[in-house]
């Protein structure tokens, strides 16, 4: 039996514009539900609803704020295991790897329960005799995030909490993918007390995105995706005066040095290459060995990488889901080819890998590939499947060189046992999150996320305190009591303290 997930419009599901497009099971093949996609008149009425109940939600308390996320924090781990299934069944991720994204996603929401702490101005007494100064923070109204397929729960949790802390109404486009795990969090904050029109998700694909961008009513978008993509937003939400962030797609490099710990680093670069079948922002598709150390680490890289169980993300002894889409596995296996047809040596060969009973499924194997030139798709691409390519370089100078010549700068890890080579290389990487001996240096809730150069478009990065100051504008006042009966003489000059 298959369900329908709908629009969370005003504190209730709502039909959509008419049109539909199923949600499938990627370790089936087979449809599970219907979305009902909007258009543009459904963001014109989500916005609608959404200015109203934010100019009353700003005017809430501080700590009814906190308490509501208090409790929203508790339906979470309380829901956890509902979350993680539908996760699972539409994403196609282990159980396990759902519900770890669901912890790191509350990460954020546990930041948000101090904004008390956050939204507090400075004040200055006497900054000129008897003229104080303070700042204030306060919202920006309403605001969107469009969010990809790849963390369902994780990575509207790095948006929504600190939009709805600071006062702001938030409407949310999951992923057309997998939008389930997004009703339920409607619902959950629903119930943890937030008022209706607070916490809105609007189903959809590029129709909804470019009305989201175009809208008056909308003052900030947040858009986490690939980078065709993420341009595209900041380009279309910037050109209606809204403040963007953007974060685009990768291509991270792990460095290991002759000095490294192979077997350590060959087994963190598999989790980093693997886990998730490489669909992650933060995965890491490409290893670049330096000095002498290339055959050793193809040998133990491979030993990882055949130890992997392949299989359904609902079985507890899978270590490899499957990918996405049937198109997504295409485009791994036409990458394997292409690099194989270059002359490239492929280590491990995940082509022609079938899961029985689930043959229907979009798996991949495992793959790993050497000798390809720096200038090959399969290299230079994102490819975002379970595809690692082992480059090598002869010195740390000119794998510094390699990983900045990537247009990406999303993350990067270094694998050394050299506090000289470890400090170098975050000095001199043009990269926004940096590894050394982690394979996936996402940063905790209460720092920022974000890369640099196309994995970034706009100033802000994601969550912790960057997200504060990207959902709030700031207002300094100046401020002088004078007695009733003072009496100054006015000057034309510009003031001095
Ligand atoms: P995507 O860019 O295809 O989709 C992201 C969002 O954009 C979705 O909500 C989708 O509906 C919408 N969208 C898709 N095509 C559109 C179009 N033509 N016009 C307007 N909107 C459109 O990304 P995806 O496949 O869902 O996710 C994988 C990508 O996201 C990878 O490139 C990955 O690296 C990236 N990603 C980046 C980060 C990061 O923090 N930098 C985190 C997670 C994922």
């Amino acid at each position: 039996m298959t369900y329908d997930v709908q629009h969370w419009i005003a504190g209730a599901e709502t039909p959509g514009s008419g049109s539909t497009q199923p949600i499938l099971n990627p370790a089936t093949g087979e449809q599970v539900g219907t979305l009902h996609l909007g258009d543009a008149s459904t963001v014109d009425r989500a916005v609608e609803v959404a200015a109203a109940a934010q100019r009353e939600w700003a005017q809430v308390s501080l700590s009814k704020r906190t308490q509501i996320l208090y409790r929203m924090r508790q339906l979470m781990i309380e829901h956890t295991d509902e979350i993680a299934e539908v996760i699972t069944r539409e994403h196609g991720k282990t159980v396990a790897d759902a519900k770890g994204e669901i912890a790191r996603g509350l990460e954020t929401l546990e930041f948000a329960t101090s904004i008390t702490q956050d939204l507090k101005g400075g004040f200055s007494e006497n900054v000129s005799s008897g003229v104080d100064a303070h700042t204030m923070r306060q919202p920006l109204g309403v605001v969107a995030g469009i969010t990809p397929f790849n963390f369902p729960a994780m990575v509207p949790f790095w948006m929504h909490p600190v939009a709805i802390a600071t006062g702001n109404a938030f409407i949310l486009k999951p992923s057309e993918r997998d939008p389930s795990a997004s009703s339920i969090v409607a619902r959950l904050y629903q119930e943890a007390g937030l008022p209706d029109g607070v916490f809105q998700v609007v189903q959809g694909g590029k129709e909804v995105v470019d009305a989201l961008c175009a809208h008056d009513g909308i003052a900030a978008v947040s858009f986490v995706g690939s980078t065709p993509i993420a341009r595209h937003v900041h380009q279309a939400a910037s050109a209606t005066g809204k403040r963007v962030q953007a974060l685009g797609g990768a291509n991270n490099h792990a460095v290991v040095m002759p000095d490294a710990n192979i077997e350590f680093a060959a087994a963190q670069i598999s989790s980093g290459a693997f886990g998730s079948a490489g669909e992650r922002c933060m995965a890491v598709p490409v290893a670049v060995t330096v000095g002498d150390v290339h055959e050793r680490f193809l040998e133990a890289i491979a030993a990882e990488a055949k130890k992997l169980r392949v299989g359904p993300g609902s079985d507890p002894s899978t270590d490899m889901p499957p990918v996405i889409t049937a198109d997504a596995k295409a485009r791994v296996l036409r990458m394997t080819d292409e690099a194989e047809q270059a002359g490239g040596r492929i280590v491990v060969d995940g082509r022609g890998l079938v899961v029985e009973g689930f043959e229907n499924g979009n798996f991949v194997g495992p793959t790993v590939i050497t000798d390809l030139d720096a200038t090959h798709p399969t290299y230079t691409d994102e490819v975002f499947g379970p595809l690692l390519v082992v480059m090598h370089v002869d010195n740390f100078d000119e794998a510094v060189a390699l990983v900045n010549s990537s247009p990406f700068g999303n993350g990067t890890a270094i694998f050394t046992d050299s506090g000289h080579y470890a400090r170098r290389y975050q000095e001199e990487i043009q990269v926004g999150m940096i590894g050394v001996n982690v394979p996936i240096p996402t940063p905790v809730g209460y720092y920022s996320f974000g890369g640099w150069k196309d994995s970034l478009f706009g100033e802000h990065h994601a969550h912790g305190p960057e997200a504060v100051g990207f959902y709030t504008r700031q207002k300094a006042i100046t401020t002088r009591w004078p007695a009733q009966n003072e009496s100054v003489e006015s000057s034309m000059s510009f003031p001095t303290h």
